[in-house]
C-alpha cells in the first residue's frame, strides 16, 4: 500500500493573532511577500505590518494576485522578481487569491500563510485550488501537495467583512455534517475519512446555536465570542473535513474518494444553470439544498429544526427564494445526476426522488412562512 503524508492544519484565531506571525513563520524565513485581493489588502496591510513590526520578518512588498485563481495569473506571478526573492508567500483574501497563491506555493516550493479576510468559505486551510479559465467558467481543482502551513484568522478583520459574504458562508457550512454522512453511509472508512466524519458531525451545532448572534455581530462590526465560534466553523471545520473526506488523482483508481459534499451541493450544480438562480450566492443556495438533502433521506424532523434557522437568519427555504421554478428541475436534475457526488448518494439515486426531494422541501418551507 502505498505511503501517505497527512496534514492537519494549524491555525490563529483573534484579533490580534498577526502578532503571532513572527513566531509561527520562524522556522520558514525571513523575506515574505504578500500576494491578495485589493480590496482584502487594503483591510489587512496595516495589521499584518504591525504584526511583524520589530520583528526578523521582513515583507517584500505586496502584490495584487490577478482578479481570479487562473493558472496564467500564477505563471505571472511566477515570474515577479519580488516572488522568487521570497522565502515565504502570505496569501491575504477570500478564496480566490488563496487558491492562486496556494497553487503559487506548490509549483515554487515555497511555504504558504494564509490571512482569511472574509469567513465565506474554507480555501484557506485546504489542500485544494479551484482554478477557472480566464473567461471565468470552471476549469479543474488543482491538489496541492499539503495545505497551507499556517492559516491566521483576524476576527476584527471578519467582523468588518461583508454581511452577506458571512451569511452565505454559514448557509455553505450547514451542509457539511448532513453531506458527509450520507456520503459514508454504510461504507467501511478508512482513518482519513473517519476522522472527517467525526469533524464533520461537530460543524452544526455551532452554527445553529451561535448564528444568529454571529450575523448580528458581524452587522455591528463586533469581533465578538459567538463570531469567532462561527468563523471557525466555516473555515476550519469545514476545511478540516474537506482534507479528510477528498482524495483524489490517486495512482490507483480504487484508492480515490469524495465524501465531502452530497445532494445539498447537487442542487447547487443544478441551479447553476439556471439564469434565475445566477444573482444567488453559492451559501445561499446550498442552505436550502440541505432541506432537500434532509428530505430526501427522511430526516424531518431535523429538516424541519434547519429549516426554523434557516427562517430565523434569513436563508431561503423556499424554491422562489432562490429562483427555482418547478418548469426548471428536470434542468436542475440532469446536471445533478452527472456530478461525483451523485454516485456516493447510498443505494440508487433517481432524478426523480431527487425532483419530488425539492418540491416537498419547498412545501415545507412555504407551510412554514405562512405559520
Ligand atoms: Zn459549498
Amino acid at each position: 500500500m502505498a505511503s501517505q503524508n497527512i496534514y492537519l492544519p494549524h491555525y490563529s484565531v483573534g484579533e490580534d493573532c498577526y502578532r503571532e506571525i513572527p513566531f509561527i513563520t520562524s522556522h520558514f524565513g525571513k523575506k515574505a511577500i504578500v500576494i491578495g485581493g485589493k480590496t482584502a489588502m487594503d483591510k489587512a496591510k496595516a495589521a499584518i505590518q504591525q504584526g511583524v513590526a520589530g520583528s526578523d520578518v521582513r515583507l517584500l512588498g505586496f502584490l495584487w494576485y490577478g482578479g481570479d485563481s487562473t493558472l496564467e495569473n500564477v505563471e505571472k506571478l511566477k515570474e515577479n522578481p519580488l516572488v522568487l526573492q521570497a522565502e515565504m508567500l502570505f496569501g491575504v483574501g477570500g478564496g480566490r487569491a488563496c487558491d492562486t497563491v496556494k497553487v503559487l506555493g506548490d509549483m515554487l516550493k515555497k511555504p504558504v500563510f494564509t490571512f482569511p479576510t472574509l469567513a465565506s468559505n474554507c480555501a484557506s486551510c485546504t489542500s485544494l485550488s479551484v482554478i477557472y479559465h480566464q473567461d471565468g467558467s470552471f476549469k479543474e481543482y488543482y491538489y496541492e501537495k499539503q495545505p497551507a502551513c499556517h492559516t491566521f484568522i483576524n476576527t476584527r478583520i471578519i467582523a468588518e467583512s461583508p454581511y452577506d459574504m458571512f451569511w452565505a458562508g454559514i448557509g455553505d457550512a450547514l451542509s457539511k455534517e448532513y453531506e458527509v454522512e450520507l456520503s459514508c453511509r454504510g461504507r467501511r472508512l478508512n482513518h482519513l475519512p473517519l476522522l472527517g466524519l467525526g469533524i464533520a458531525k461537530t460543524c452544526t451545532s455551532p452554527l445553529l446555536h451561535l448564528g444568529k448572534q454571529a450575523l448580528e455581530d458581524c452587522k455591528n462590526d463586533k469581533a465578538s465570542s459567538a463570531l469567532e465560534q462561527v468563523a471557525l466553523d466555516i473555515i476550519m471545520l469545514t476545511g478540516i473535513v474537506s482534507n479528510c473526506a477528498v482524495h483524489q488523482n490517486q495512482p490507483d483508481p480504487k484508492d480515490n474518494y469524495y465524501y465531502n459534499s452530497s445532494l445539498a451541493h447537487c442542487v447547487y450544480y443544478g441551479s447553476s444553470l439556471i439564469p434565475a438562480c445566477e444573482k444567488h450566492l453559492h451559501g445561499e443556495i446550498v442552505s436550502f439544498g440541505v432541506l432537500c438533502l434532509l428530505t430526501y433521506d427522511g430526516q424531518f424532523e431535523e429538516r424541519d429544526r434547519i429549516l426554523a434557522f434557516n427562517q430565523s437568519v434569513g436563508l431561503p427555504v423556499t424554491m422562489a427564494q432562490i429562483g427555482l421554478t418547478e418548469s426548471a428541475l428536470p434542468v436542475v436534475a440532469k446536471k445533478a445526476s452527472s456530478v461525483i457526488e451523485w454516485t456516493y448518494v447510498p443505494g440508487s439515486p433517481t432524478k426523480e426522488k431527487f425532483i419530488q426531494s425539492i418540491l416537498d422541501a419547498d412545501a415545507a418551507g412555504r407551510k412554514a412562512l405562512k405559520e
